[in-house]
């Protein structure tokens, strides 16, 4: 594991409120639980359970977003998963987030996505670049600190409506110039249709944003057909394909977010042995390993990458090309790419 975390690394798909510290959330539940609000034993329970369906996930969020949707938390917990991935030696982090409305506390999905920036400079820890070049000046001018790029996806829920999905990529296309790159669509699988979400998604790819589905958590062929076509930069899980949507995955080429733990605490895989990657692997199907919720799921990218390692029989050099690549994948520009392959040079010497 150790060899795991000293290894740079390019995390690209994890949600903001699934990537909370455990005694964070503890914290806050006996907060509320002192108020009044909530009753922390309750909460207890819920937080301290292992193995959860991918249903009863989605009832896990719901009772994070009570503890963490205000404007203070929303930057605590930012600055905190920043530092936490950036201790994990993560160079470059995409972090998603579902922008949130809640007009009894004054919240606006702007409000919301503003506290988020303000997590993002409170970051003490490492230097962060957060900004396009030439739009603001990039913070690493001439520090010898250690260093990292975080951008941000801002998620549509798929309990959202076609008008709550657009606000959300306005708000992005907004925020382009304060590190907001592109779109994701996550939430429920079972929740919404697809069309609900297509205006949005369409009107964002035409914007020039970057764009990331989740796809393929539940065996929904016409759904997953219809995401491929769609073409977007990446898809996350990939898990419940069939014959013909697989081909199709790999014809078009279209990178995958895989993140181990998260689909076998939810039982989307049954078990790693018989998990895609090997496949996608085995056929050099771009592909990038993630947490997706590190709180939830008690995982880390660096357990990840030792994860692989083991379950598919990688060695160093091949997992060092495994984070490495995922350079490709980012949602950045060249100049990003080459500082960070500029970084991966340098640590391979340290390494070896
Ligand atoms: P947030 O966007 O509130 O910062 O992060 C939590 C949200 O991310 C959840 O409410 C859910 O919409 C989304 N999310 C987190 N993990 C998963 C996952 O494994 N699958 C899907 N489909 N959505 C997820």
């Amino acid at each position: 594991l150790e060899w795991c975390v000293s290894v740079p690394k390019v995390e690209l798909h994890a949600h903001l409120n699934g990537s909370v510290r455990n005694s964070t959330l503890f914290e806050l539940a006996r907060v509320l639980g002192d108020k009044g609000v909530i009753v922390f034993s309750d909460v207890e329970n819920v937080i301290m359970k292992d193995d959860r369906t991918l249903h009863e996930v989605f009832k896990l969020f719901d009772l994070i977003h009570i503890l963490t949707t205000d404007h203070s938390t929303v930057t605590r917990i930012t600055k905190e998963v920043i530092e936490d991935f950036a201790a994990e030696n993560v160079v470059y982090l995409e972090l998603r987030t579902t922008p949130k409305r809640n007009d009894s506390i004054g919240m606006s999905k702007r409000s919301y996505m503003d506290a988020v920036m303000e997590g993002l400079r409170a970051v003490s820890s490492v230097d962060v670049d957060y900004s396009p070049p030439g739009l603001k000046t990039n913070r690493f001018n001439g520090s010898t600190r250690k260093k990292m790029y975080v951008r941000f996806l801002l998620s549509i829920d798929r309990r959202e409506s076609t008008e709550a999905a657009m606000e959300t990529v306005k708000l992005a296309l907004e925020m382009r110039d304060l590190g907001v790159v592109g779109i994701d669509l996550s939430g429920n699988p079972i929740v919404g249709n697809w069309s609900t979400f297509l205006p949005a998604l369409k009107f964002a790819k035409e914007q020039g944003l970057y764009i990331t589905l989740h796809c393929g958590e539940v065996p929904n062929q016409e759904e997953i057909k219809a995401m491929i076509d769609f073409l977007p930069n990446r898809i996350g899980h990939a898990c419940c394909f069939d014959e013909e949507n697989w081909r199709k995955l790999k014809s078009a080429k279209i990178p995958v977010e895989i993140c181990l733990t998260s689909n076998i605490r939810t039982e989307t895989i049954s078990s790693i042995d018989i998990h895609h990657f090997v496949d996608l692997y085995k056929a050099k199907h771009p592909l990038v390993l993630c947490t997706d919720d590190s709180g939830v799921f008690s995982t880390s990218l660096s357990r990840e990458y030792n994860l692989a390692s083991s379950s598919f029989g990688l060695g160093k050099t091949e997992m060092f090309q495994l984070a490495e690549i995922a350079i490709n994948f980012i949602f950045a520009d060249d100049g990003v790419k080459a500082d960070l392959r500029a970084t991966f040079e340098e640590a391979v010497k340290k390494l070896n």
